[in-house]
């Protein structure tokens, strides 16, 4: 477990947090999305009670190392002020150097400095170490909250974390600290769910979970190249082809794993890949050559739902059907509704699945709602994201 905000003493100490402020900016740079930034409130405040003197770094869009006016930072600060009007915040134009160090330094507890978007220097995507070693001279702690960059290895990210005592904020802490502990000591029986259309993404999540999980369950799109690989027919539904040799490599492996490997037992298909499709269920694997699959058929939903029911830990991530035309919604809906209902832990990760649990809203019943992107996805493969890597543990 990573040593988090709680863990350490920040009385009087420049704090220096590295957040995600990479918001959506309109033509005239205001921010038309506040969410990451309200997101990150509980942490800020939370430093901000504590005594921190908080110095926070962001990036915003790819200047590629060169200072852009409308990837200025400034719409952000001002936001943030919004949001905080008791707060005094002060903005840098500079993330290293003399200037930044003293007004570091002059900032007093409860008071926050604001740097400019840290990719307008060069030296961060490179990871440059005397860069980050002006970056660490601004503070005293350095705390990573940028839980959707924790796959880059950027001066702001690993480069100063090396250098100062460290330790995660609250987003981050809660994202890797609940997989690392459910990768570590999973509660059994350990169900992973995995659905969506691209198969090349979440292969590799499959092959992690060969060793630890008692059971994987794969429906969507991503289904129909591992039932390929075992020779049925599948008519016109999406296929990865490069994939197959992979797959039939990965339900080999499964067999000698002793995890159960559940694929569709039938299947909801349509005529055509429209919303005007009406659902035809075929009765086993197979499907006539001129359909499509579009969504779990109902003996199938019936296994899933069953062996999720049983499960004290589940990961779910990808929708098991083309669930944005209601024809196809039913898989999707049902085990959104069982991954719910589950006793044990449960993370649900991906666009798609988190829209389909707040639809539902079923989010109070869901453990923890992984929502980081490509870091997440990681994570699930069981990547070392350097990020997370170069803080400390507990
Ligand atoms: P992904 O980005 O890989 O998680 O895929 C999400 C997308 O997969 C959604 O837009 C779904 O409509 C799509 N999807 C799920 N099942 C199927 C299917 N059987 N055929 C085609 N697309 C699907």
């Amino acid at each position: 477990m990573k040593k988090t905000i709680e863990d350490i003493d920040v009385k009087d100490k420049r704090v220096f947090l590295r957040v995600d402020f990479n918001v959506p900016l309109d033509e005239n740079g205001v921010v038309t999305d506040e969410t990451r930034i309200i997101k990150e409130l509980p942490t800020i405040k939370y430093l901000l009670s504590k005594g921190a003197r908080l110095i926070l770094c962001s990036h915003l869009g790819r200047p590629d190392g060169e200072i852009k006016d409308n990837l200025s930072l400034i719409p952000v600060a001002k936001k943030l002020l919004n949001l905080l009007p008791l707060t005094k915040i002060k903005f840098s134009f500079q993330c290293v150097g003399e200037k930044v160090e003293k007004m570091s330094q002059e900032l007093k507890p409860g008071e926050i400095l604001f740097l400019e978007n840290i990719r307008f220097y060069k030296e961060e995507e490179k990871n440059d170490p005397i860069f980050a070693k002006k970056l660490s001279k601004l503070a005293d702690i350095y705390v990573n909250d940028a839980f959707g960059t924790a796959h880059r290895s950027h001066a702001s990210i690993t480069g100063i974390a090396r250098l100062l005592p460290n330790a995660v904020g609250y987003l981050m802490g809660k994202e890797v600290n609940t997989m690392l502990d459910i990768m570590k000591n999973p509660k059994k029986p350990f169900v992973v769910v995995l659905g969506g259309s691209k198969v090349s993404e979440k292969i590799y999540i499959v092959m992690n979970f060969l060793k630890k999980a008692d059971a994987i369950l794969i429906g969507g799109g991503m289904s129909y190249t591992f039932l390929k690989a075992q020779g049925y027919n599948l008519g016109n539904s999406l296929i990865d082809e490069e994939k197959i040799p992979l797959a039939k490599e990965i339900l080999e492996e499964a067999k000698k794993c002793n995890v159960k490997l559940l694929l569709p037992i039938d299947h909801k298909c349509g005529a055509s890949f429209s919303t005007t499709a009406k659902a035809i269920v075929t009765s086993g694997p197979d499907m006539p050559e001129n359909l499509i699959g579009m969504d779990l058929g109902p003996k199938t939903i019936k296994l899933f739902t069953k062996t999720i029911r049983r499960a004290k830990t589940v990961i779910w991530n990808g929708p098991m059907g083309v669930f944005e035309f209601d024809e196809f919604s039913e898989g999707t809906e049902t085990i959104a509704r069982a991954v719910a209902k589950a006793r044990g832990k449960t993370i649900v990760g991906g666009g798609d699945s988190i829209a389909s649990i707040r639809l539902l809203k079923l989010d109070k019943k869901i453990t923890h709602m992984s929502t980081g992107g490509g870091a997440s996805l990681a994570l699930l493969e069981g990547q070392l994201l350097p990020g997370v890597e170069a803080i400390n543990n507990k």
